[in-house]
């Protein structure tokens, strides 16, 4: 048996989509086919961001999709602590630096070098890019590299309004859980970039990532909230869970379109083929699941 853990961890922004669906059901059948854990993680950081009734309802939602989660949800905004130390370790190697940089001294150009700000209470906290090259290995997508310099700079891991940045905060969390396994969309590959060279600065140990191709609107939009796509509902669960298969190119039977959920769950993790989502980026959603045009 494989030392696996994988987990899904949504931004309690606004009610799950096709995309985030989709991504959730990926991530559960890489665990549960590897015979693995599954955890999720709510990630809220951004408190004037999100939507109170969110995260309830994200997890209600899968829970009526049959993805249940191994262990304790676990809470992003009550974890401070562990951000704290980990921004106070990077500070002591020299690793994280005060900024009071605002965007219009920057300019629209990447912050590059330790600045003149003094420690104190109207700064945020950078992470000092290397001078490195980067080559991130995946499991679905092909290497991508990375000049550090020139495409990532120095980035903000405390903001000066002192919330903690998403980078930062995943990367503690997903070595604070023991995570092995990451499965999500294409979108984050840049943001996997950064947290690999905090994983680096903060000697914790790199998962083992795989970049699936994202759900577009009929624009090429990707699914998002931002972009006001639409909410799964708890309606039609084994119809979508089998639309959202055929999504993943897993190429369910005709006959399993009847089945229930819990049986279309078992099928999907004794077959589960990932590597046929190999070098996708993109795929229109389900003209169901896309804004009305
Ligand atoms: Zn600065």
């Amino acid at each position: 048996m494989t030392h696996y853990i994988g987990r899904f961890a949504p931004s309690p922004t606004g009610p799950l989509h096709f995309g985030s669906l989709v991504s959730a059901l990926a991530s559960f059948l890489d665990a549960r086919a590897a015979q693995g854990q599954w955890l999720v993680r709510i990630e809220d950081l951004d408190p004037p961001r999100e939507d109170p009734s969110a995260a309830a309802e994200i997890l209600r939602i899968l829970d009526q999709y049959g993805l249940y989660h191994d262990g304790e949800v676990v809470y992003q905004s009550q974890r401070s602590d562990l951000y704290q130390a980990a921004l106070e370790q990077l500070i002591s190697s020299g690793a994280a630096f005060p900024c009071t940089c605002s965007r219009s001294q920057l300019g629209g150009r990447l912050h590059l070098g330790i600045c003149s700000a003094r420690p104190g209470e109207d700064c945020a906290y950078r992470f000092l890019c290397p001078g490195t090259h980067l080559t991130l290995h995946d499991g679905l997508q092909p290497d991508h590299s990375y000049d550090c310099q020139q495409s990532i700079g120095d980035f903000v891991i405390r903001r000066r309004d002192h919330l903690w940045s998403y980078q930062l905060a995943v990367v503690v969390d997903d070595a604070a859980q023991g995570i092995t396994h990451v499965v999500r969309g294409i979108d984050l590959m840049d943001s996997t970039a950064r947290q690999y060279l905090l994983q680096q600065a903060l000697a914790l140990p790199h998962p083992h990532y795989s970049h699936l191709p994202v759900a577009v609107e009929r624009n090429g939009q990707k699914l998002s909230k931002q972009n006001l796509s639409l909410a799964v509902c708890g309606a039609d669960v084994a119809a979508t869970l089998f639309t959202a298969l055929q999504w993943l190119r897993q190429s369910p039977p005709d006959a399993l379109a009847s089945a229930g959920r819990d049986e279309m769950l078992q099928w999907a993790v004794a077959h589960w083929q990932p590597a046929l989502l190999s070098g996708l980026s993109g795929q229109p959603a389900p003209s169901s699941f896309m804004r009305p045009s």
